[in-house]
């Protein structure tokens, strides 16, 4: 049999992968029917073919593995009690300067040097990879994908996973990933969602507020790179501090965890790059 020419097997692989990349899903979040481009079950393959590209275009992952370990174990704690349970996660610190937060579907989360430096509690460090985790579970990010990356170039990177293939492809989809936006909409769905995982998971669910705030605070004197990707829905502050209020009458007792954060975190952390 003659050996495919690269220039017909795109095609191809793109055909046959059509037909099961578009459909409907059901958001576990909102219970919502909402139409996809990226079918649920191919969320880890794109994951598992980006997570590394993400990584090396951010730093790589700190080398600390016990600080590693540390971030890894408060999101899944989070994660343990998201509507995805059993989906399977993975967080990281990655060795960048910006002051940032991300997330890939299928589980891969992120969260920069530049932004744990800015945290001081455990709660805290918490709550924002409760944000995150919830762009995965409600598949904001997939959503976001499907809208704003072009289906050749997408299918094109998970055809060639482990291949070597097309790595201009693979390149130019991983910039489009870090920049990936959120609607208002999914931010305050974020909020929301993220506030419950976090009182689940045991913590006080006013670290996810101050994180917020500081963000927002940060955000006047110079823009900080998270709100580039993820807009900051109106009255941010208010709806999430009402919500605590009315529902969580027990949030002052909850885990805030400011001396473990400095230990595991802050006094780890190296100053620049390593
Ligand atoms: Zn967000």
């Amino acid at each position: 049999m003659f050996p495919l020419r690269p220039a017909l097997v795109f095609p191809i692989c793109l055909s046959a992968a059509c037909v099961c990349f578009i459909g409907c899903a059901v958001n576990p979040v909102t219970g919502d029917d909402e139409f996809m481009l990226i079918g649920e079950k191919e969320d880890k393959k794109i994951g598992r073919r980006y997570a590394p590209e993400i990584e090396k275009y951010m730093g790589g992952k700190l080398k600390d593995q016990a600080l590693q370990e540390y971030i890894n174990n408060v999101g899944q704690k989070v994660a343990r009690a998201s509507h995805r349970p059993h989906s399977g996660y993975e967080f990281a610190a990655l060795n960048d300067s910006s002051v940032n937060a991300f997330a890939l579907p299928g589980g891969y989360i992120y969260i920069t040097r530049g932004m744990l430096e800015k945290l001081d509690s455990e709660a805290q460090l918490a709550g924002i990879l409760a944000h995150e985790t919830t762009h995965v579970v409600a598949r904001h990010t997939a959503a976001a994908m499907s809208r704003q990356i072009g289906m050749f170039l997408l299918l094109a990177g998970a055809a060639t996973a482990g291949t070597g293939g097309d790595e201009m492809a693979a390149a130019h989809v991983t910039a489009q990933i870090v920049d990936l936006r959120y609607t208002r909409a999914d931010e305050q769905e974020a909020d929301i969602s993220g506030l419950n995982y976090v009182v689940r998971a045991g913590y006080n669910p006013y670290g996810m507020v101050e994180v917020m705030q500081m963000l927002q605070a940060e955000n006047k004197d110079h823009p900080v790179e998270f709100f580039s990707t993820h807009p900051i829905p109106e009255n941010r502050i208010l709806y999430m501090t009402a919500r605590i209020q009315t529902v969580f009458d027990n949030a002052d007792q909850l885990r805030v965890g400011q001396d473990d954060y400095r230990k595991n975190v802050l006094d780890r952390l190296p100053q620049e790059s390593q």
